[in-house]
Formats: C-alpha cells, sequence, structure tokens
C-alpha cells in the first residue's frame, strides 16, 4: 500500500529513506551498508547507463572489463592511493569453505585454504588496469588508451545511506593513458564536462564545475575535477569526479612508451567516475512530499494511463481508447502504460504513480468518453486539466520537454538562492545555520585554514569553482590574502 511520507520540512533524512523504499527504488539488504536495487529504480539506473555509455562513445572511449580482485601487491604499488583507501578494503584471504566436525558440520574458512597472497576487492580500479596497460603500451602508436568499465565496487564505509553512500556501489570508472601532460589534462577537463552536461540536460540538476581542494583530492590524483550539486536540505553532493593522475601511476607500474623520438618517457594517466549515487542526487534535487519527481528523460513511463469504470463494458470502451493512445504515443517515441488492473482502485494508482514520479497521468472514465475528453495531470506542478482526447498525445509530447525544463529552471533558481557571498567568519556561520547552501567566500589555500574551518562548522570546500572570478580578498578565518572565492558548505 502507498503510504503518505514525513513531510521534507519535519525531517529531511527520514522522508528520503521513506520515499527511495515507498517509491520502490531501493532496500536495505542482508548485507551491511549494501543496498538491493529494486526494477523501478534500476530502471532509472539502466537509463542514465545508457545516456552516459553514448556520451563516452561518442567521446572516443570503449568499454572494457578487469577483475573484481586486485592482488595485494598490486593495490600497494601507487602508495598515495593504496594510503587513502586502505582503511575501507574488503580483503579475501581464503578460497574454501570445510565442515567443521565439532561444531555440527556448520562451515568454517579452511585454514589450509588461505591464499598466498590476499586479494583487495577493488574499491576502484587504477592499480589492475595499470598493471595490465604496462603490456598494452610500448609506443607512441599505442597512446591513448580511452577506455571505460561498467563495473561494481567497494568501500567499507561506515556510515551508509541508500544510494548516497553504500559499502558496493555501481559506477562507471574511465581509465585513459596519454603521450602527453597536456593531452592528459585536456582529458581530465573534458571529462569533467561531460557529467556536468549529463546532469544538466539528463538529470535536469544545475551543477558547479570546478576543481577540489589538496585536502579533498581523489588519493593518488595531481588535480581531481568535480562537478557539485546541492541538495533541497541545502547540502551539497559530490555528483562526479575526474582526476589528472600525473605519472603517478605510470611510475608505480614502470608503464614507458618511446616516443617519435626514440626517447623512453611516463605515460600520463586519467581516471573519472559517477556512481549509483546519482540517484540520490536525482531523488534530492526533485522531488516533494508526494514522492519521487522525475524528469521525463530518466521516466521508465512516462505516462501512465488509468482507467475509471464501475462495469466491465466501460473497461472495454476505455481498454480501446486507451490502446489507441499507446499506439500513438509508441509511434512519438514517448514511453506509456496503461495500468487496468482491477486489484487496485484508480485513487491508489494516482498516489501510487505520483509516489513514483511519473512525469504525466491520464485518467479516462465513463463522461470522458461521452465527451471525448480524458483528464491530464503534470506530476511535477501536481496541475490537472481536461482536454480533447485527440490533443493529449501532442500536449504530453510538449510536456516533456516543458517538464525537463521546468524541473531544471526550478532546482537552478534554488541554488542561486541559496548560494551567498560572505566575507566575515560571523556571516559565515550565520549563513551556514539558517540558510544553508553554498557559501561563496575568501580562503587563504591552506589545508590548516580548510580543516579549522570544517572543525568550527562542518562545512568543507566543495570545489574551487572554474568560474571563479579574479577577485582579490581576505581569508574569512585568518584575514590572510586569497585570489579568489572558493565554495564552501556541508555536504554528504
Ligand atoms: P572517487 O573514485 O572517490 O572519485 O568517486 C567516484 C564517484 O563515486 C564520485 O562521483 C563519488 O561521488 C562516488 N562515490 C564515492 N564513494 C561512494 C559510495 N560509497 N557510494 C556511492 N557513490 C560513491
Amino acid at each position: 500500500m502507498s503510504k503518505k511520507l514525513t513531510p521534507r520540512s519535519q525531517d529531511y533524512s527520514k522522508w528520503y529513506n521513506q520515499l527511495v523504499v515507498e517509491a520502490d527504488l531501493a532496500e536495505n539488504s542482508a548485507v551491511r551498508g549494501s543496498m538491493v536495487i529494486k526494477p523501478y529504480g534500476y530502471a532509472i539506473w539502466e537509463k542514465m547507463q545508457s545516456d552516459l555509455d553514448r556520451r563516452f562513445k561518442e567521446t572516443g572511449h570503449e568499454n572494457a572489463y578487469f577483475p573484481l580482485f586486485v592482488p595485494k601487491h598490486l593495490f600497494e604499488a601507487e602508495e598515495k592511493n593504496a594510503e587513502g583507501f586502505a582503511k575501507e578494503c574488503a580483503v579475501v584471504t581464503h578460497y574454501r569453505l570445510k565442515n567443521d566436525p565439532d561444531n555440527q558440520g556448520k562451515l568454517i574458512v579452511d585454514p589450509e585454504a588461505k591464499l598466498e597472497e590476499e586479494l583487495i576487492v577493488r574499491p576502484t580500479s587504477e592499480a589492475i588496469i595499470w598493471s595490465t596497460y604496462k603490456n598494452w603500451i610500448q609506443s607512441y602508436r599505442d597512446l591513448p588508451i580511452l577506455v571505460n568499465q561498467w563495473a561494481n565496487v567497494v568501500r567499507w564505509e561506515m556510515r551508509t545511506r541508500l544510494f548516497l553512500r553504500t559499502a558496493e556501489f555501481l559506477w562507471q570508472e574511465g581509465h585513459t593513458a596519454h603521450a602527453t601532460k597536456a593531452e592528459a589534462i585536456e582529458e581530465a577537463e573534458k571529462m569533467n564536462e561531460v557529467y556536468a552536461e549529463f546532469a544538466r540536460e539528463v538529470l535536469a540538476i544545475p551543477v558547479i564545475k570546478g576543481r577540489k581542494s589538496p585536502s579533498e583530492r581523489f588519493a593518488g590524483a595531481v588535480e581531481t575535477y568535480c562537478i557539485e550539486a546541492l541538495m533541497q536540505d541545502g547540502k551539497a553532493l559530490q555528483a562526479g569526479t575526474s582526476h589528472f593522475l600525473g605519472q603517478n601511476f605510470a611510475k608505480a607500474f614502470d608503464v614507458k612508451y618511446t616516443s617519435k623520438e626514440g626517447k623512453q618517457e611516463y605515460v600520463w594517466a586519467t581516471s573519472w567516475g559517477v556512481s549509483t549515487r546519482l540517484m540520490g542526487a536525482l531523488i534530492m534535487s526533485h522531488s516533494d512530499d508526494q514522492g519521487l519527481v522525475l524528469p521525463p528523460k530518466l521516466a521508465p513511463y512516462q505516462v501512465v494511463i488509468v482507467p475509471i469504470y464501475r462495469k466491465q463494458e466501460q473497461l472495454d470502451q476505455i481498454t480501446e481508447v486507451a490502446e489507441e493512445l499507446m499506439k500513438e504515443f509508441r509511434d512519438k517515441g514517448i514511453r506509456v502504460k496503461f495500468d487496468h488492473r482491477d486489484t487496485h482502485k484508480p485513487g491508489w494508482k494516482f498516489a501510487q504513480y505520483e509516489l513514483q514520479g511519473v512525469p504525466t497521468r491520464i485518467a479516462i472514465g465513463p463522461k470522458d468518453l461521452e465527451k471525448g475528453t480524458v483528464e491530464l495531470a503534470r506530476r511535477d506542478n501536481l496541475s490537472k486539466e481536461f482536454i480533447q482526447r485527440n490533443e493529449v498525445v501532442d500536449r504530453v509530447v510538449a510536456l516533456m520537454d516543458e517538464i525537463q525544463d521546468s524541473l531544471y529552471n526550478k532546482a537552478l533558481d534554488f541554488q542561486e538562492s541559496h548560494t551567498t557571498k560572505v566575507d566575515t567568519f560571523e556571516e559565515f556561520k550565520e549563513v551556514l545555520e539558517k540558510k544553508g547552501g553554498f557559501i561563496a567566500a575568501h580562503w587563504d589555500g591552506t589545508e590548516e585554514t580548510e580543516q579549522k574551518i570544517k572543525e568550527l562548522t562542518k562545512a568543507t570546500i566543495r570545489c574551487i569553482p572554474d568560474k571563479q572570478e579574479k577577485e582579490a580578498g581576505k581569508c574569512v578565518l585568518t584575514n590572510s590574502k586569497s585570489e579568489g572565492r572558493v565554495l564552501f558548505a556541508k555536504a554528504y
């Protein structure tokens, strides 16, 4: 049964968790911190995947697949990366169980089946991939390598939340190898832009593009580019990252190429990824107290038709109309569902599709049959209109763009009205507490100050925006010199 959600204003976090479960997107599992993604949630993820996959291929990348397990000596090779992930690694030590005769034959780990070398369940795949690239790269002719993999990874997170932070998550990770530094930087920036466009055009989420401060950089990266989004509760969410890895992995795995001039050079690298966290971003950007609000581009069903009837004869007549409409919708590329189940009442179905964020709903009753009309409802603003049956298909087609744009604009208004310039630390604290959102403030560029601000306020530097105005100023905390504002926020 569909259920009322806790209002966002009352408890945002409870609202989020309830929505994810009630809208049938995902649920907690028997494995700590790992979720089951349910068919409706997975259908949305698949839409994200296919759109991203197309964008990766259009920018010259190919998909490949590398092993789940990383032998420990390879994992350790790039020290900074290993150190950064060491605290959250799952490690395989044995390869067999056996019956324990002392304990009613229960299964125990067979001590004789200890692996000679432990295997790390990949938290990210640079190590296994760069140990492979060593064999793929000899000369400048072998470069660039532009590879992406769709996979699962495991990071033993202590505080987990459905989609936003799970111990096992699904993602894609691009891993590219280049002859020059300039080309690798260009690639890392380009993929960050691909993510930003995807977020705007498909997720209808405006994002801030920029670079991370050194302390928030990916372990082993020289520079981390990112897209940051603002959620409705004023907290920021890192929605995607793209790393310029310099020659760190090439040096760790001794990956060199012979240049045109016949010289041996280390290869330059990037990696970039987005994960099922994007589902969380999507939910928290647009949804309301009635449930999920989906941008039409990601909706598994863009329009649902619900019949309202008492007698079988009425249902037969409505079905005839619905089938004609479905054909017309499909011809126009609209994903449509006709819900003629007699196990649920129309009111229940309305509430359920509202909860699941179906962008538009058509109801057809006996009166509509007489008048040649249908009732058309919009999920985003909950408005309803009666419309001639022969106009409804074109209207829904037009609404797909209208709703997509309207969701983006609403989220953009929110982001803009929740980005505040502050010049004193008092103001910083006040804005953070009363309004939240991004705070554009001067920072002296030191890790110490960043850390101190985090301790005092829980806000971190989300990014140094690409569109940073060069503006001399004084650090909000230390009064030392600063060359431009960076964005602070409390973050997920
Ligand atoms: P990283 O490899 O740390 O740069 O992360 C790549 C992408 O995965 C980023 O978009 C992160 O926001 C996302 N991500 C990192 N950790 C998790 C997690 N525990 N659950 C879901 N997504 C994550």
